[in-house]
């Protein structure tokens, strides 16, 4: 098949876009979506200045979406002098896994001149992802304390990195199972945390599904995803054709049973009727900024300060120190 575009080769053909696109014109067709994503949720602030730069916090976990989203990031940012990119990387402590997706972090960050940070849960919190999965006190899969262990760590470094915004490489299937995984569960204050914690816009710029922009917030760095419209597999492709060094082995602890069965409900459903993550996405963010308005707002929580480890938390004790004594490790 030739490249829709310019009759060259095609080396994939997107379905929901009816389009087959050749190398070239595939990776910049992907290089486009995450910048109009960047504009259309406003995240280079209006007062952004070369001498008062803003510093993005890129989560990497070495992982295609992530690697991905750092060299786009790197590609479009590196000669503007009002953003500054700084990688963070965390090490869970599961053996056979991390220290080779760490080294394709390295590579990918000494590449690209990125300052890069490394935290380890067993340097943080005393404990290794192997062991609590082993000792599991509190009968939950592994993902559900690596979860809140990795939250706390990302939030605790962005904002002693000076983060002004913390970025994750979720794409758009990552996205459209949460949306999923919210609506089915009927959870509107989910959604409206959803819209104001890492989906809505920055600004309104009219440009995306929604006016509103989301709500400022206090106690969390603001997050964002500037990757999320791009499927998994254009992100795999992508990192392929460029030789990314990206690492493809999957987590052995990886569990996540509900969030599976959504995927293979997306899945089935974008093969028979292509464009279903588009618009779960398009028709989602507009509800979510309707729970935002009707449900959202930290001024309905109550924040207050974990009296074992300082973190803001709206629970008598943080869920990290809570896990962690549960674990009966020392925070
Ligand atoms: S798959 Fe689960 S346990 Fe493994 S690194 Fe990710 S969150 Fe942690
Ligand atoms: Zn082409
Ligand atoms: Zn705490």
């Amino acid at each position: 098949m030739d490249c829709d575009k310019c009759g060259d080769a095609a080396v994939m053909y997107a379905a929901y876009s009816g389009l087959h696109l050749c190398e070239s014109h595939f990776c910049r067709s992907v290089e486009k979506r995450v910048r109009s994503r960047v504009r259309s949720d406003a995240l280079v602030a209006d007062d952004a200045t070369p001498d008062d730069s803003e510093t993005w916090v890129v989560g990497l976990s070495g992982g295609k979406d992530s690697v991905v989203l750092t060299q786009v990031l790197h590609d479009t940012f590196d000669r503007d002098p009002r953003i500054e990119l700084v990688a963070l990387s965390i090490h869970e402590g599961i053996e056979g896994y991390r220290d080779e997706s760490l080294a394709a972090c390295e590579t990918l960050t000494d590449d690209l001149g990125i300052d890069h940070e490394v935290v380890a849960y067993a340097e943080e919190f005393d404990v290794r992802m192997d062991d609590v999965v082993e000792d599991d006190p509190e009968n939950m899969a592994p993902c559900a304390y690596c979860g809140v262990f990795r939250r706390d760590v990302l939030e605790r470094y962005a904002a002693d990195l000076g983060a002004d915004k913390l970025l994750t490489g979720h794409n758009l299937d990552d996205e459209a199972q949460t949306a999923l995984m919210n609506l089915f569960e009927g959870d509107l204050g989910q959604m409206a945390n959803h819209f104001d914690a890492s989906l809505g816009p920055f600004e309104p710029t009219g440009e995306g599904p929604t006016e509103r922009a989301r709500r400022s917030q206090t106690h969390h760095v603001p997050r964002a995803k500037p990757l999320r419209d791009v499927p998994e597999k254009e992100v795999a492709l992508y990192a392929h054709l460029r030789d990314l060094p990206a690492h493809i082995t999957e987590c052995p602890h990886a569990e996540e049973a509900y969030r599976g069965e959504i995927q293979e409900l997306l899945l089935d459903m974008e093969e028979r009727h292509p464009g279903t993550r588009h618009s779960i996405m398009a028709g989602y963010e507009k509800l979510a900024a309707l729970a935002a308005d009707a449900f959202g707002g930290e001024e309905h929580v109550e924040y207050g300060e974990c009296p074992t480890c300082g973190a803001p938390t709206a629970r008598d004790v943080c869920r990290t120190c809570d896990l962690l004594d549960a674990l009966g490790a020392e925070a």
